[in-house]
């Protein structure tokens, strides 16, 4: 599994941090696009993102590891309440049920999902289909 760096496009313009407002890096694990904050490292995903993510195979829990780690010791819950770097919509915290130390914030608007540092990595680990059936009821599969 390689992880390349992506330029953003016209049709995908570069997003900013939910909480730095700081332009993210755009990055390719497989067929998969995911956008890094290089402060925080926080990582957005996309509406449906997360489930290719999965769907990708077993190597991708490595490149998850690789990609998804600390940049600088930094409390994560700073910055000004997030929003969604779409939509601009106000996203809503979310605790993982079984991992209650996990929340993402997610935009009930676009279905978009901002992990910290870390909590993509660490969900990775676990059955993550049922957490998307919990988070999107209606997603099938
Ligand atoms: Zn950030
Ligand atoms: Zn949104």
């Amino acid at each position: 599994m390689t992880v390349q760096t992506v330029d953003p496009t016209r049709d995908n313009p570069a997003i900013k941090c939910p909480r730095h407002q700081e332009t993210m890096r755009r990055f390719l694990i497989g067929s998969v696009e995911i956008d890094r904050c290089g402060v925080c490292g926080g990582i957005w995903l996309d509406l449906g993102e997360l489930q290719r993510l999965l769907e990708s195979g077993e190597d991708i829990r490595h490149a998850i590891g690789e990609l998804d780690h600390w940049v600088q010791p930094e409390d994560p819950s700073v910055g000004s309440p997030p929003v969604c770097p779409r939509d601009h919509a106000p996203l809503t915290q979310v605790r993982d049920p079984k991992q209650p130390h996990i929340q993402y914030d997610l935009c009930t608007h676009c279905g978009g999902l901002f992990f910290d540092a870390g909590e993509l990595a660490d969900l990775s680990e676990f059955t993550l289909k049922e957490r998307l059936r919990w988070l999107f009821p209606g997603l099938r599969g």
